[in-house]
């Protein structure tokens, strides 16, 4: 069985001194958890995240990179930047960064790959909008988000990342995609992968996220294809975030 993860991304929130009471929250209820755990700050708290998450199994990762090597890019930051503060995950392609940044499906495949070639973890986010799942084109959509990063590299290679399902009209609006939504989704990524390699897309973790939250989170993770969350609003709060986490299943033996 694939290990499952459940990532916090925290977005542009937090401060110096809410993010040490938010982590000790985090770390004082993870025994028993079953899943890998992440959270990821923002860039200016990284730093502090590492000196107070050392030796600690809740792993950290940041909200994005560049796709560029170190030179002339202000206001950017590289993966060994990141590598630099100890970060093992990245989140590349989130819809915000997508929506409001001008991130193209080529770009978000080059960050994707910049990750992995500086032994980042990165986490793919792929969704589509309201009105293209009213538009009936949701597949259409995710499958050529997906194909921009296929185009670059095996399929057995993307699985040293993970791809995050997030539907865009889910994202901060309280309104979760149903376990039946998600699932067909989850299981047309998969099929997806498994038309270049089945034994890659098999192993592969494929994240839900999109409003999930303490009280929904089991039956969503209960879901064949789904193997963990990527949380936003409810990974500030410790024990929202919590209950999510021990939602996730336990791996069998
Ligand atoms: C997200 O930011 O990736 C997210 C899923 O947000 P929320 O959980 O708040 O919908």
């Amino acid at each position: 069985m694939r290990k499952p993860l459940v990532a916090g991304n925290w977005k542009m929130n937090g401060s110096r001194s809410s993010i040490p009471s938010l982590l000790a929250g985090i770390q004082a209820g993870l025994q028993g958890v079953a899943a890998t755990v992440v959270v990821c700050p923002p860039f200016p708290y990284l730093a502090q995240t590492e000196e107070t998450l050392k030796g600690s199994v809740l792993a950290w990762g940041a909200q994005n990179l560049s796709a560029e090597a170190p030179g002339a890019f202000t206001g950017e930051v590289t993966a060994g930047m990141l590598r630099d503060f100890g970060c093992t995950y990245v989140i590349v392609g989130h819809s915000e960064r997508r929506a409001l940044y001008g991130e193209d499906d080529a770009l978000v495949a080059r960050k994707f790959e910049v990750a992995l070639a500086a032994s980042l973890i990165p986490i793919l986010c792929v969704g589509e909008t309201l009105a293209e799942r009213e538009g009936g084109i949701t597949e259409r959509v995710v499958g050529r988000q997906l194909d921009a990063v296929i185009a670059l590299m095996e399929v057995s290679r993307m699985t040293f990342g993970l791809i995050a399902y997030e539907p865009v009209w889910a994202i901060g609006t309280g309104r979760t995609a149903s376990p039946a939504q998600a699932q067909e989704v989850h299981a047309f990524i998969r099929q997806r992968l498994a038309s270049h390699d089945p034994k890659a897309a098999a192993g592969l973790r494929i994240l839900y996220g999109g409003s999930v939250k303490g009280d929904n989170a089991a039956e969503l993770f209960s879901q064949p294809d789904i193997d963990g969350g990527l949380i936003g609003g409810a990974s500030l709060k410790a024990d929202e975030f919590l209950r999510i986490c021990a939602a996730a299943p336990v791996p069998a033996q």
